[in-house]
């Protein structure tokens, strides 16, 4: 495809400083959706990371941009400052060329009040993120009267952030009329929940990151008895040194079994299945997701509910049943356009299982050698975050953003590096480096708004 900018109807000076930038033609979601924004339409986008996504809003609501109203007539919302930081760059970039334009950023870890001195200045566009955002709404130093365009950008990453509560709130200052933007690069089903309650008739952009058979490599592996289907599973783990992976047996007793002899040879690694509290399920999914456990081992039931994004490494430690079974298994691996690989175990008893798949596959599985028995000298692999717990949660008003203010409040810990943040009734969890754990404890436990909390690794 080869769409040129000026097909569309964008100011000439915005056009002219594109080609200045290296933007000679637009990427598939600046296609798509520039013309649904340019038409004054509520908007949802998906597409993967490096995308170009800031651009496709920028110059919209650049093109949109009165700059002789000197009103705040478009606010984007990022998930932290780093990135609304980029953000606000990237909008300053593409707007060089319109003069006296008013780019202003508010975002939390920052002091209040020099951004109470540059709103008194007057701005075109604010990019901010969620928290600051409000309490400038609350205490009445942003106004949104006259706001035309809202951008929520990186909306999944937002609600994992636990942010939907403060994007309800900022709503409630904005107009109803407004056109609204969301921006995504996955789409949890939380993100059709929030598009239904902020936009209105939206349009649909989806750019489909390729992914078929070929981005998925699909090994296969010879082993004998339950000893050399465990021996194979270290190999392949401490081998690949995967984030995420997760480890498939078809009974809730040989995902016990497993999971157990893995931890007991030092992998960080959980079972899930059906025979587990709810509670423990639920805690075992969010320390998966959130990176801090490196390892599930899990039955086919009991993964149907998991939704992450990015699975580095699928072990079938028995094949499936059957092959629609299998491909289910092994499409967890790969997803975002990232290459992916499912490793399959089968001993002399599975022959007929292997055929089954290979009838289904262009190109018949081949047979891989286990990688050599010295990998077994390597370290498990570590995750790389860590997740802490805190007693208190939304009961007690804890909010993400309080989270992640006491972590960035001395530096020491940057917006970006915060992993998941989820709030229970009682309690909050939320993932930070590894490397960071001990600092992370110590912040969190001084207390939040003023109150001591007790935090936990968990
Ligand atoms: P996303 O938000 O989708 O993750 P970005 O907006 O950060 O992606 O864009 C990724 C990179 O692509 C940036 O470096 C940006 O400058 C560049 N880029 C965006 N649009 C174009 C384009 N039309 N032509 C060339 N480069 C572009
Ligand atoms: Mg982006």
């Amino acid at each position: 495809m080869s769409a040129t900018f000026n097909q569309l109807p964008i100011a000439e000076a915005l056009i002219t400083n594109l080609t200045d930038l290296g933007y000679l033609q637009m990427t598939p979601v600046q296609a798509e959706s520039l013309p649904v924004i340019l038409a004054k339409k509520d908007l949802i986008a998906q597409a993967k990371t490096g995308s170009g996504k800031t651009a496709a809003f920028g110059l919209g609501l650049l093109s949109l941009l009165d700059v002789k109203r000197f009103r705040v007539q478009s606010l984007v919302l990022c998930p932290t400052r780093e990135l609304a930081d980029q953000v606000a760059n990237e909008i300053r970039r593409l707007g060089r060329t319109i003069h006296n334009i008013k780019v202003l950023t508010l975002c939390g870890g920052v002091p209040f009040g020099p951004q109470l001195g540059s709103l008194e200045h007057g701005a075109h566009i604010i990019v901010g993120t969620p928290g600051r955002i409000e309490e400038h709404l609350v205490k009445g130093s942003l106004k949104l009267d006259d706001l035309e365009l809202l951008v929520l950008d990186e909306a999944d990453r937002m609600l994992e952030m636990g942010f939907a509560p403060t994007l309800d709130k900022i709503m409630t200052f904005a107009p109803k009329s407004r056109q609204t933007l969301l921006f995504s690069a996955t789409f949890p089903k939380q993100i059709e929940q929030l598009a239904s309650a902020l936009l209105t008739n939206p349009t649909r952009v989806t750019i489909e990151s390729a992914h078929t058979e070929l981005s998925i490599s699909q090994q296969l592996f010879k082993v004998q008895g339950a000893a050399g289907r465990l021996q194979a599973v270290q190999l392949l783990l401490k081998h690949h040194q995967p984030t995420s992976s997760l480890v498939f047996c078809n009974t809730r007793r040989e995902c016990q079994d497993v999971a157990d002899a893995l931890h007991d040879a030092g992998f960080s690694v959980l079972a899930l299945h059906g025979d587990l509290e709810q509670r423990d399920r639920d805690q075992t999914l969010i320390r998966f997701a959130n990176r801090s456990l490196s390892v599930l081992v899990a039955t086919d039931v009991a993964a149907r509910g998991l939704d992450i994004a990015a699975l580095d490494l699928v072990i079938n430690y028995q094949l499936a049943h059957d092959v629609e079974t299998h491909t289910h298994r092994i499409g967890r691996t790969g997803r975002a356009g990232q290459q992916g690989l499912a490793c399959s175990l089968f001993d002399q008893a599975d022959e007929f299982k292997v055929a089954l798949i290979n009838d289904e596959l262009a190109t018949p599985l081949q047979e891989t050698a286990l990688p050599a028995l010295e990998v077994l000298n390597k370290l498990a692999p570590v995750p790389p975050m860590a997740c802490l717990q805190i007693d208190a949660g939304k009961k007690q008003k804890l909010r993400a953003g309080d989270i992640v203010g006491a972590l960035t409040r001395e530096q020491s810990i940057q917006g970006d590096e915060i992993g998941k943040i989820q709030l229970g009734d009682d309690n909050a969890y939320v993932a930070v480096p590894r490397a960071k754990l001990k600092i992370a404890q110590q912040l969190l436990s001084a207390g939040v708004k003023g109150r001591k909390l007790r935090v936990w690794q968990f």
